[in-house]
């Protein structure tokens, strides 16, 4: 790996209305979720949508968001990939077009001072004070293939009121349910605090996944493998894999490995609603 000389933080401008969103994301998750648990708990309808939307925009980001719209590890019906990423868009990480600009410059420039997550700035740039800045290098056109895209388009011009219905979803359960007490709650454990936690999810690969773990894939650059990580992104933390062979729709490779996200493209394509479901061949397996 050549050391490559990174700018410092100072010469970049730093980004108020993302880093004001974020704060009021975490503080409402870490003081608004357990002072509302304080006075009123959370009901069985609040924890039931909390997972249930915690996976829908997990898989969103994981399958719609990285394997699908970014790597093109597999093909579906514009309906699916529609579904994929409303999911996705719930969890607050752009439109699936800006995402996948970033994620590309990842995997083109990782470690270096174009990478937009470089953990070669430590844990806590890598992991999330990566948003906190305006990034110089994002610039220039979208990929014309994403542009020519009319589901990633559409997302992307329709994202706010995405982000808003994965917001106002909880609360109208929870209202329905349980009146305006009932409709907070829901808000904040399905709605905020969930938001929080897949965020923190997509955030640990960015950050763990190339700080430490194993890389028996590959050395090319710092991107490791934690079957640890895998547990709370959906199958995302064989990381070493996914750098070396980017567009296998696995990250697990092994048939052991906790991949959900594979497990599901898989289950699409045996209901034919996934095909073209790329494998590369390493020579480890
Ligand atoms: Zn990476
Ligand atoms: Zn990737």
């Amino acid at each position: 790996m050549t050391a490559t000389t990174l700018l410092p933080l100072r010469t970049r401008a730093f980004d108020f209305p993302t880093t004001f969103l974020f704060s009021l994301i975490a503080l409402g998750a870490m003081i608004g979720l357990p002072t509302f648990a304080y006075f009123y708990d959370y009901s069985w309808v609040d924890w039931t949508m909390f997972v249930v939307m915690y996976i829908a925009s997990g898989l969103g980001i994981t399958v719609g968001y990285h394997r699908l719209v970014t790597h093109r590890s597999f093909t579906c019906p514009n309906w699916v990939k529609a579904a994929l990423l409303i999911g996705g868009g719930w969890a607050l990480e752009n439109s699936a077009l800006k995402w996948a600009r970033d994620h590309i410059r990842h995997h083109s420039r990782c470690d270096q001072e174009e990478d937009p997550y470089n953990a070669k700035r430590g844990f806590w740039f890598s992991h999330c004070a990566w948003l906190f800045w305006k990034d110089p290098h994002r610039n220039g056109p979208f990929p014309a293939r994403l542009v020519k895209d009319p589901v990633v388009m559409w997302q992307h011009r329709y994202y706010v009121p995405i982000i808003v219905s994965g917001l106002l979803l909880p609360f109208i359960v929870g209202f329905l349910s349980n009146g305006w007490v009932g409709g907070i709650g829901c808000f904040l454990l399905a709605g905020v605090g969930r938001v929080f936690f897949v965020l923190n999810s997509t955030f640990c690969i960015n950050s763990i996944c190339h700080l430490w773990g194993s890389q028996p894939h590959g050395h090319a650059d710092s991107s490791r493998d934690s079957w640890f990580i895998s547990l709370v992104t959906f199958g995302e933390g064989y990381h070493n894999y996914h750098h070396m062979y980017p567009s296998d729709y696995r990250n697990g490779l092994r048939w052991y490995n906790f991949d959900p996200s594979k497990w599901l493209i898989y289950g699409l394509s045996i209901f034919g609603l996934a095909s073209s479901l790329y494998r590369s061949s390493p020579k480890t397996e």
